[in-house]
């Protein structure tokens, strides 16, 4: 029988080992220990974010079900399987010394790493499905997809990271980031199943609880080389241009990299970097 226990081990058990977990072209793993949490199906707020997002747009779990696998599914008998995985210590530390564009180790993490996190989004498809229990990833199906939302800039039709929020996972930062109890440099996934699990407990109540910008902290603002934080958040436009204009270039001299290549750099060197902040003024100069 499926449990929260036996995903987890087996997600855990899958990420310990080198061969799934590493940076290809640089010694080491991509991420360290994984968490995971689960959620309903007809978790309102999944119904909450379809409205919020664009709701000609964004998925409801049932809909990603029924439109990859076909036949219908009643919500009730949904859940989803959300997983952070954490950039690994010393990918955080190499990162937090740079001051205008992420170190190798972290362009490396966003790729091959991203690699075996689809590798695992895969490999635990198919490990349900041998046991008769429908499932989809979102982020592997030809039906996931990036559109513009006049309110909202680039959104998609299925979101990890809010996937993450609703599962217990962790809250939003001014950046955008999700904060888990394992901080927010990391990347996420997820599977959709038709099988009962139990929902991880939503340990907040409201979107950002965990970011600390309401006690006065200003870390991902001061550490974004682009402008592109400020108190009213996230400018993904500003954003998205210093990708393109600055962080290219910069990989090309600095590393001779030419790959796709990010940034990142609000995610470390900040009080929330590698777990949920428990911030106090003096520690605004420290990083
Ligand atoms: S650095 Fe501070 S303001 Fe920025 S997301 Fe983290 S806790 Fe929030
Ligand atoms: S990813 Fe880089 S450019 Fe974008 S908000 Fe974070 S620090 Fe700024």
């Amino acid at each position: 029988m499926l449990t929260n226990e036996s995903v987890t081990a087996w997600i855990t058990d899958r990420m310990s080992r080198y061969e799934y977990n590493n940076l290809k072209e640089l010694e080491g793993f991509a991420f360290d220990a994984p968490l995971v949490g689960f959620s309903r199906g007809d978790d309102p707020l999944y119904a909450f974010y379809k409205e919020h997002i664009d709701p000609h747009f964004y998925r409801l779990p049932q809909e990603w079900l029924e439109a990859v696998l076909g036949g219908s599914y009643d919500p009730s008998g949904i859940s989803v399987i959300s997983w952070v995985l954490p950039q690994t210590v010393d990918t955080k530390e190499k990162s937090r010394k740079c001051v205008d564009c992420p170190p190798l180790e972290w362009q490396m993490s966003r790729v091959h790493g991203e690699e075996c996190n689809r590798a695992l989004a895969e490999a635990l498809v198919a490990h349900l499905t041998a046991q008769g229990i429908p499932s989809v990833a979102p982020m592997l199906s030809e039906q996931f997809s990036w559109g513009e939302s006049e309110v909202h800039g680039k959104i998609s039709n299925w979101s990890e990271r809010h996937t993450a929020y609703i599962s217990g996972l962790g809250t939003f930062g001014l950046c955008d980031g999700l904060i888990s109890e394992k901080g927010k440099a990391a990347r996420y996934g997820s599977v959709i199943v038709y099988a009962p699990l139990t929902a991880t407990v939503r340990k907040y109540s409201t979107y950002n609880e965990y970011c600390m910008a309401k006690n006065g902290c200003t870390a991902c603002i001061r550490r974004c080389p682009a402008g592109a934080i400020t108190k009213d958040g996230h400018d993904k436009a500003k954003c998205v241009a210093y990708h393109r204009d600055a962080i290219k270039s910069i990989c090309h001299e600095r590393y001779g990299y030419d790959g796709y290549s990010v940034c990142g750099l609000c995610q470390t060197g900040v009080p929330c970097e590698s777990g949920i902040p428990t911030w106090e003024p003096r520690e605004q100069t420290a990083e």
